[in-house]
């Protein structure tokens, strides 16, 4: 069965000490055990916050990684070295990413690919800008990302990807998409994720929701019987909030 999830994706936010601080925050609260509760700070972050995490449940996840294995690329993070500071996972594909530094569908999926071949679980990001649901374009957008990003993925590829739509116009505006929005969205996926990968799969892979989701919306959109958690930008900043939406199932 798949898993509830709530990962916090601190973005370009918190030095060493501060991220240190925000850790132990959360560490003083407890969650459910049926909830993974995972925390993606910037590269600099991650060493140290896997040495706090160490005896604890929570997961550590990168934002990014490059689109190259190893060699001369200035200022690019590999996969494996991600996986050896400890982290589990990786947020790829994210709307920051792709508007921001141009990455493309076929850029992600070669990261989605080396990001597995290093043994990371892969949290990969899709969703639509504005006028793209204005016009009524979203669920061929959101097929087209799927199906660029998971090109040449197998169905065991499969058992470490956790998918997140995240309505571009969702993202840091404090606009959040209806329960009733994302319940169509997310069920519109997983049915593509069957089309491609058969019932089981599909029934097994956790889609998370993401765009302005905090403790005063996160029950109603978890509530949905195909949003599976949440990612959460803003509110993973705050101990409290970020507990309290985990707590939200
Ligand atoms: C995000 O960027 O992944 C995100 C969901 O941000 P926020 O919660 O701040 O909208």
């Amino acid at each position: 069965m798949r898993k509830n999830i709530v990962a916090g994706n601190w973005k370009m936010n918190m030095t060493i000490p501060e991220g240190e601080n925000l850790i132990n925050e959360i560490l003083k609260e407890s969650i459910s055990n049926q909830t993974i509760l995972i925390v993606a700070p910037p590269y600099p972050n991650l060493v140290t916050t896997s040495l706090l995490l160490k005896n604890s449940k929570i997961k550590l996840a990168a934002q990014n990684c490059a689109d190259k294995d190893k060699g001369a690329f200035t200022g690019e993070v590999s996969a494996s070295m991600i996986k050896s500071t400890g982290a589990e996972y990786v947020i790829l594909g994210h709307s920051e990413r792709r508007a921001y530094y141009n990455e493309t569908d076929q850029i992600i999926n070669s990261k989605i690919k080396l990001a597995l071949k290093a043994g990371l679980k892969t949290i990969v990001c899709c969703g639509e800008v504005l006028s793209e649901r204005e016009s009524n374009k979203h669920f061929d957008v959101v097929s087209k990302q799927l199906k660029g990003m998971f090109d040449g993925i197998t169905p065991t590829d499969f058992e470490n990807i956790i998918i997140a739509y995240e309505p571009v116009w969702a993202i840091g505006t404090g606009k959040t998409a209806t329960s009733d929005q994302a319940q169509e969205m997310h069920k519109f996926i997983r049915e593509n994720i069957k089309s491609a990968y058969g019932n089981e799969i599909a029934e097994n892979t956790s889609i998370l929701y993401g765009g302005s989701c905090k403790p005063s919306n996160a029950k109603e959109l978890f509530n949905n019987a195909d949003v599976d958690g949440g990612l959460i930008g803003g509110a993973s900043l705050v101990a409290k909030e970020f507990i309290e939406i985990a707590k939200s199932f």
